[in-house]
Parts: structure tokens; sequence; C-alpha cells
């Protein structure tokens, strides 16, 4: 099943309580896409080597023991070599030297020889391998290593079709009817979900339609009403800020172009890119915190940077699938592939990542952890498009149900 034409124009967004890039940054300070992706990377950084974490404590341990165990057994028979040549030099002053010199010879590169880093990977590919193999009966995990650019691109593209299949209904998650509420929307979604930014913005929309509305704003009413977004202080600077920039530089329109946006206060490459693939058809990669954290999963590459996230994962697919693609990653990662525990088990993509094993492998256990209309839930929007519903998608529950 294929999106429709309205669905690709209506739907927004992405993500949220991870998509972290603009709003929700701090109180403190200015709402700035890079901010909050730092803050994103930092969280993907720990949930990416929470796998790791014990594995590169062990090694730390190892290495410090290897160093203890090298230390001991090293010195007393450096020493006793020492002890030899002197005797055998009947203590002559020189030929003690010349021992002590032997001997702190030795033992210089007893230190140097011992390993620094390299152990601390070791562990993490063992119990990578451990956990993806036992459990796994039925499903063979990739295996990537080695792997050509030419296998790599085909892989990612087999893995975008079968996400296609899993989710032909997937759509920006945000309720948005115009670019000015998609952006505006976007910023909100910061630290927060989207299902909780669509049951806000009806509100301030309602109140301030327009950027010069926004603009206009009170900042204290502005921020009761975005109050349970959170960080609703910052938000609201951000989104009044955003309107001023759109009043007095664009007219009052939001721009569709790139250069342009990120010119925007609160705007960085995921927001425009959101903006410019859901309300103006060009095609963005939205690397949001889902994204970073799949594609590395895969290994569809090692950046760690969104931007150069970006740019590697983007030479992997031709451009019209950029928008789409992003949708599926980031729908992917908020049902199946989590943070903290993927549904292996349940993944219909199991066979083509390396990484399974990494979450929950029992099929049944992994069948509980699915979230929204995979695991029977409501979606997160109000007003999903209609190919969401025809396909079974549940909308979110209706204002005030809780
Ligand atoms: S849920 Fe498991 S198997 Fe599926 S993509 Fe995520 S890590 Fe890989």
């Amino acid at each position: 099943m294929k999106k429709s034409s309205a669905s690709k124009k209506t739907a927004a967004n992405t993500e949220t309580g991870a998509n972290t890039e603009t709003g929700a940054n701090t109180e403190t300070g200015a709402n700035t896409e890079t901010g909050a992706r730092t803050e994103t990377a930092a969280n993907t950084g720990k949930a990416a080597s929470a796998g790791a974490g014990s594995g590169g404590k062990a090694a730390a341990k190892k290495t410090s023991a290897a160093k203890k165990a090298g230390a001991a057994k090293k010195t007393p028979a450096a020493t006793k070599a020492a002890t030899g040549q002197r005797s055998a030099a009947g203590q002559k002053t020189a030929k003690k030297t010349a021992a002590k010199k032997a001997a702190a010879k030795k033992t210089a590169p007893l230190k140097r020889q011992a390993p620094a880093k390299k152990p601390a990977v070791a562990p993490k590919k063992a119990t990578a391998a451990v956990k993806g193999v036992a459990p796994a009966k039925t499903v063979t995990p990739a295996s990537p290593r080695g792997e050509s650019r030419t296998a790599l691109v085909r892989r990612a593209r087999r893995i975008n079709r079968e996400l296609a299949e899993v989710y032909p209904y997937a759509h920006p998650e945000l309720d948005f009817e115009n670019p000015f509420q998609l952006v505006v929307a976007t910023v909100l979604s910061a630290q927060t979900t989207d299902l909780r930014v669509n049951q806000t913005t009806p509100a301030l929309f309602a109140k301030y339609p327009t950027p010069e509305d926004l603009a206009a704003a009170v900042p204290e009413e502005v921020e009761e009403i975005l109050r349970p977004t959170g960080f609703f202080r910052a938000k609201t600077r951000s989104v009044i800020g955003l309107s001023k920039a759109l009043v007095e530089d664009f007219g009052g329109e939001v721009p569709g172009r790139l250069e342009d946006l990120v010119k925007l206060p609160g705007v960085g490459r995921k927001t425009a890119f959101v903006v410019l693939g859901n309300a103006y058809g060009r095609p963005g990669i939205t690397v949001d915190t889902h994204f970073q954290r799949l594609v590395r999963r895969w290994r569809w590459t090692e950046e760690t940077d969104p931007d150069k996230i970006e740019a590697a994962v983007g030479a992997l697919f031709p451009k019209s699938d950029w928008t789409d693609l992003s949708h599926h990653v980031i729908w992917h990662g908020r049902r199946i592939c989590h943070a903290r525990k993927p549904a292996c088990g349940a993944c219909p993509i199991a066979p083509l990542c390396p990484a399974y094993g990494e979450g929950e492998t029992d099929p049944e256990k992994a069948e509980k952890l699915l979230k929204y209309e995979k695991g029977g839930f409501p979606g997160q929007r109000l007003k999903p498009p209609q190919a969401y519903l025809d396909a079974g998608g549940k909308p979110a529950p209706p204002l005030g149900a809780g």
C-alpha cells in the first residue's frame, strides 16, 4: 500500500521524545537544534554503549589486573636476573650499573606492552555474538564484517523495502495543517512525545493561527498552553522568536529552502528536513535519535555526528527515497527496535540485522515489548492520514481522554 499524496503532505514529523532537535533543550538557553543534538548524541551514545558497558568495565578490570599481574611476575624476575649478574661480576660497580640498566630495559617494555584499550572491544563483540547466536535458533544475524560497499547498499535498501511493507502507512506523527503548524509542532516535539504535542497544539493554533499572531503573543499566556510539553519556557521563547523571524524576514511564510529554514531560531537541519520533506515534498533525511540508533545498529555507518550520519546514509539511497526512509526507520525505532529493549524476537528484519540479539529474542516476550499499533495500542496522531486508518491503524485517544 502506498501513502497517499495527502498523507505525504500532511504528515509531519518524526518522533519526539527522541526528537530532540530543537525546542527542548533547556530552560536556560536558546533553543538550538545543535544543543539538542548534542544531548541526543550523548543519550544515544549511552544507549549504544549500554550493551558494551559491562564489557568495557570488565575489560578495564582485566587490563588493570593484567598490569598488576605483569608487574608482580616480571619485577621479581628482573630483580633476580639483576642480582645474578651482580654476583657473577663480583659486585663490581660498573656491572651493577649495567645490570640495573638491563633490568630497567626489561621492565620498561613490559609497561609499554600492557594492553590499554584493545581488550575493551573484545568482550563487547563476544557478548554480542553469544547473545545473537544462543537464543536465535531460527535467525542468523547478518554479519557485515568485511561487507563490500555494494553489499551494504543492497542490504540497506532491502531493509528499507522490508520496512515499507511492515509500515506501508508510515507518516509523520505530528498533526499539522500547514507549514507553519508543522515547524512549530516540530520545535515543540523535543523531549516529549508526538502525542503530547498533538494534544497541545490545537489550543495553541486556535488562539494563534498565524505567525503574526504568535509573534505578538504574551509569553506567559503561551507558556500556560505549552506547559504540558515540558521545557515550556524555552519552547515559548523559541516559537515566538521563530514567528517573529517568519514575519520580519519571510513575509509571514515558512520558507521552502534549507538554507533559509536553518536561519530560523530553534530550527536546525532535522527540523528543516521535516518541513521540507513533509510540507513541501522535498526529499530530506530526518536524523533523530531513533534514526541515529538504528542505522548504527544496522552498521550502515559508524558516524555519530547527525550531519555525517545524514550524508553517509543519504549516499546509500536515491534522493527520492529519503523522506519515506526516514519515516520507516523512525517508526521501526518507536515500535520495535527500542533503545533499551529492542524486540528482536518480533522483528521482521532480524535476518538482515547485525545487531540481532541485542534485545529480547524470545518471540512471546518480544511481542509484549511492541508499541503503538504493532502492540495493539493507539498511534500518536489525533488526525491520522486515511491510509493509516485504512490499514488498521488506531488514532490517538481524543483530547481529554487522558
Ligand atoms: S529489533 Fe533487534 S533485530 Fe530488529 S532491527 Fe532492532 S536490533 Fe535488529
